[in-house]
């Protein structure tokens, strides 16, 4: 009889605890999945996603031999072996004929699935590869820079003791974000004597339970969102004391903001004055605010100005260092693939590189061009670029244009095709695996997973894969590990950490191959084949030596290596997970990583930017009249690891939605096809009339258009692939964040 076994839903950065329960025929089937009532954050919540987890598990197009491209552009099965020494032969050349630096790295880890990116660390230390980016660069860079700017710390709300929330082009129904999300949405819409305020042009299920809906005009956040930080400036509600003693620069801000024409921009962003200024009283008589902001506005025009904006109106309203505003937290470690050397600009473009990260949109640039510094190879972990970021075009010809593509991947995937060499790995239900999203403020917590099943036969680990190549490319010196192996044997954990610590100390450069050195010596010695956590053994540690008072909080006892210790031994003997820090919201003042712990207001391009606003928002055209929002998240949408489409329980293909006025305007029936034709490509839609779009707006959702094996094994595309319809060039100047929720776009009937 087979046991429920605790792990995670791997569909969003939440990362629930679930319990699952295997079997089926060959007993490889997620037959049963319920809530893990012992996970210390989601408690036994869930949404109706995680309860098809097994279209993830036994997915479609799973691989599990490593393959090679075969010059007729098939793929042929190879052992491993082979594999590993051909691949870091190639790598090898690349870096030895145009230097380290144009070996690309990109992804790392989807949702949950975070321990790759710390071990290709080491591989790529071994290359001299230094550029690298992921989806994170989609979405949040613009987001990082500003708050590194603002407050030098990672920074997150308190929704469940806020007295208002507040919104900004995120739907968390569908998009989540927070712990117990629809739990805490509904606290909050029932409780009287609390409030919630959405910005989104779109009327969705969070706008439903909302107190004000602002429903801006697709693209125009920027224009509301300064009117709304305007008001408060020039109505005199800010606390100048509070101001005084927490920020610098504020005169500078409030000079700008002095200026900003409140009724105008209102007018721009297609929302009432008096509405704006309900909104703006609600949030100055509030005793706690917490703002989240998300794709609407992240994948949208003036993108990092509309954070900055969401920023200031924390300044503005006083929601930074108490209960229920937006607070510091401490993470585990830090989020992706960690290497000595981070530039500052890309290579060809002299793109911005925010947290080591190369905006997504410029790589294929940087690849189509005849620049001597233009990247020559690309190693793809847990990604799907060619599918995931703009542009698909370019992306395959990027891809062909390289001398090497190395995919590391479950399955078979649009960027696998896409490579030279494809190595299988397991799926998150058969590895030790973690998430580093432990953004919870006041009570963080850590969930290292255990397998719920062995992985088939053919494939290995991310870690294994990441150690063999950093061996083949003589990364770590002959008889170190041997020697760290015996010292953990004779002399236990203490004498090991004292004897990799001499190790670094004498030859620093070995840090970046510190996750190979603890898989391949403590890794063998934890139990259960843990040994892909050993990389956690160096967070923990690293985590107690700057938190230790956080842990004490946690429960934790001690100080220095006994403290992390405890901490290690605590993720491993916890398999639904362990709070490991627990702060006061007023400590953030203390955690602010700024000069003189105070918050820096003023972010001098950005001002630049905001001044310059036009009076009116560039609109669509003739030829495009609609504006598309690219990505829609639904009830049954998630990021394309679901590569079988049937997991969909409705909207199987993805409808367009549109406006019933617009779709009756231009004959479209609903349940019918519709043709959308951007600037850059086209593709044919179901289409869904829809009263929570507004005329003119049109969407489409997430994860749709894979190029899957069916039944018959032929690859058969269900729904749009939105990537053939976004450009490279559409993106915010500053942080290259692609506009994927402003595409403009013309729609037609389709010919029957
Ligand atoms: S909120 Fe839903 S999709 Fe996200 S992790 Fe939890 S169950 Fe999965």
């Amino acid at each position: 009889m087979s046991e429920w076994k605790p792990t995670a839903c791997i569909l969003c950065s939440i990362n629930c605890g679930i319990e699952v329960l295997t079997g089926g025929d060959d007993g490889r089937q997620l037959i049963k999945i319920r809530g893990d009532k012992a996970h210390p954050s989601s408690r036994g919540y869930l949404c109706q996603k995680a309860s098809r987890l097994n279209h993830y598990q036994n997915g479609k197009d799973r691989i599990t031999s490593p393959m090679r491209r075969q010059p007729d552009g098939s793929f042929e099965a190879i052992d491993w072996d082979t594999a590993i020494s051909k691949i870091a032969e190639k790598l090898a050349a690349v870096r030895d004929r145009h230097g380290g630096e144009k070996i690309f790295y990109y992804g790392g880890g989807g949702q949950a699935n975070h321990l790759p990116g710390a071990y290709a660390g080491s591989t790529l230390t071994a290359l001299g590869s230094i550029y690298r980016s992921s989806a994170l660069a989609q979405e949040k860079t613009g987001e990082f820079w500003v708050q590194g700017k603002m407050f030098g710390a990672p920074v997150h709300a308190c929704f469940h003791d806020a007295e208002v929330a507040f919104f900004l082009g995120k739907n968390p129904w569908q998009s989540h974000g927070f712990p117990r999300t629809r739990n805490v949405i509904n606290e909050i819409a029932k409780d009287p004597n609390r409030k919630m305020v959405v910005v989104d042009p779109v009327r969705t299920e969070t706008a439903d339970k909302a107190d004000i809906h602002l429903q801006v005009k697709p693209g125009t956040d920027a224009w509301l969102m300064s009117a709304l930080a305007a008001t408060f400036v020039q109505q005199g509600w800010v606390d100048l004391d509070w101001v005084g003693r927490h920020v610098n620069d504020f005169e500078e801000v409030a000079k700008v903001l002095q200026s900003v024409p409140v009724d105008q921009n209102c007018r721009v962003a297609g929302v009432s004055p008096e509405q704006l200024r309900q909104t703006a009283e609600l949030l100055r008589d509030a005793s706690s605010v917490s703002f989240m902001e998300d794709l609407g506005i992240q994948m949208n025009r003036h993108s990092t100005l509309v954070s900055y904006l969401n920023r200031l109106m924390w300044v503005l309203t006083g929601s930074f260092g108490k209960a229920g505003a937006m607070n510091v937290f401490n993470p585990l470690a830090p989020l992706g693939v960690q290497t000595p050397n981070r530039p500052a600009f890309s290579p060809v473009n002299k793109a911005k590189v925010i947290t080591g990260l190369v905006p997504c949109n410029v790589i294929p640039e940087e690849i189509l061009t005849d620049h001597p510094d233009r990247y020559r190879a690309m190693i793809i972990e847990s990604a799907n670029p060619v599918h995931s970021l703009a542009d698909t075009p370019a992306w395959q010809r990027a891809l062909a244009r390289l001398d090497l593509t190395v995919t590391i991947d479950v399955a078979m995937t649009e960027t696998a095709r896409h490579s030279d060499y494809v190595l299988p790995t397991a799926t998150q239900y058969e590895k030790w695996e973690c998430s580093f999203f432990n953004l919870e403020p006041e009570h963080n917590a850590f969930h290292l997973r255990q397998p719920v099943m062995e992985p088939p036969e053919g494939v290995l680990g991310e870690p294994e894969i990441h150690a063999r190549l950093v061996e083949a490319l003589g990364g770590v010196p002959t008889g170190l590990t041997d020697q760290l192996r015996e010292t953990l044997r004779s002399q236990g954990p203490a004498g090991f950490g004292m004897a990799v610590q001499g190790v670094l100390k004498e030859n620093p450069d070995l840090m970046a191959m510190l996750p190979v050195i603890l898989y391949r010596t403590l890794g063998p010695a934890l139990p259960d084949g843990a040994a892909p956590a050993a990389v956690l053994w160096a967070a923990a540690h690293q985590f107690a030596q700057r938190h230790p008072d956080s842990m004490n909080r946690a429960g934790f006892e001690g100080t220095g290596p006994v403290l992390g210790e405890q901490l290690f031994q605590a993720m491993l003997g916890n398999p639904s997970g362990v709070v490991f820090s627990v702060d006061d919201p007023e400590s953030s003042w203390q955690r602010i990583r700024t000069r003189d712990r105070k918050i820096n207001a003023a972010i001098p391009p950005l001002l630049e930017e905001l001044a310059g606003l036009e009076s009116t928002a560039a609109g669509t055209s003739e030829e495009y009249p609609f504006v598309l929002s690219a990505g829609e998240r639904r009830s049954f949408t998630a990021n394309t690891i679901y590569r079988d489409p049937q997991w969909r329980r409705k909207d199987y293909d993805g409808a367009m939605r549109i406006n019933p006025s617009d779709a009756d305007r231009l004959g479209l029936a609903d349940g019918g096809r519709a043709r959308i034709t951007t600037r850059r490509g086209s593709a044919l839609v179901a289409v869904e009339f829809n009263d929570r779009m507004q005329a003119g707006h049109v969407s489409l959702p997430n994860g749709q258009g894979l190029d899957v094996a069916m039944e018959d094994e032929q690859p058969r595309r269900v729904g749009a692939a939105l990537n053939e319809l976004t450009s490279l060039e559409d993106r915010d100047w500053l942080a290259g964040t692609p506009w994927h929720k402003w595409v403009p776009a013309r729609i037609d009937k389709a010919e029957a």
